[in-house]
């Protein structure tokens, strides 16, 4: 079967979330088809921001969350698929390392996205 036809699967070949297609499988493919595959995350694994940073970003974003209230569904996710793919996202506990933040609990916080997000990476 021609390679092409493999990765669109046609409905016969897994086609749910990318977890749930072996990464082993994904690689060989991208061999054959001499396209590299995209790079792997290397994420954090702890917090650096320190106790008063954490503190003023805690009250930041607290006082962003009383006045704006919450984003859309859509832009939450937008927000939280930026953080998985960032080096920043420690991926055990869901945390950002540069805020010490919570990131399924802090991308649902409306405001300025440039003030919420430490790297100024969420677009909204
Ligand atoms: S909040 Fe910003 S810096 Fe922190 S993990 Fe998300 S995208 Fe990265």
């Amino acid at each position: 079967m021609d390679i092409r036809e493999e990765l669109k699967s046609a409905g016969v070949y897994p086609t749910g979330p990318c977890s749930a297609w072996p990464e082993v499988r994904n690689i060989e493919l991208h061999k054959k088809m001499r396209v590299a595959p995209a790079p792997s995350v290397a994420h954090a694994t702890k917090v650096k921001a320190g106790a008063g940073k954490m503190a003023g970003g805690l009250l930041k974003t607290a006082g962003q969350a009383m006045r704006h209230g919450k984003v859309s569904e859509v832009i939450r996710n937008e927000r939280y698929e930026t953080c998985k793919a960032c080096p920043a996202f420690i991926e055990d506990s869901k945390r950002c390392s540069e805020c010490g933040c919570f990131m399924e609990a802090k991308t649902w916080v409306g405001g300025n996205p440039k003030a919420l997000c430490p790297l100024k990476k969420w677009e909204r």
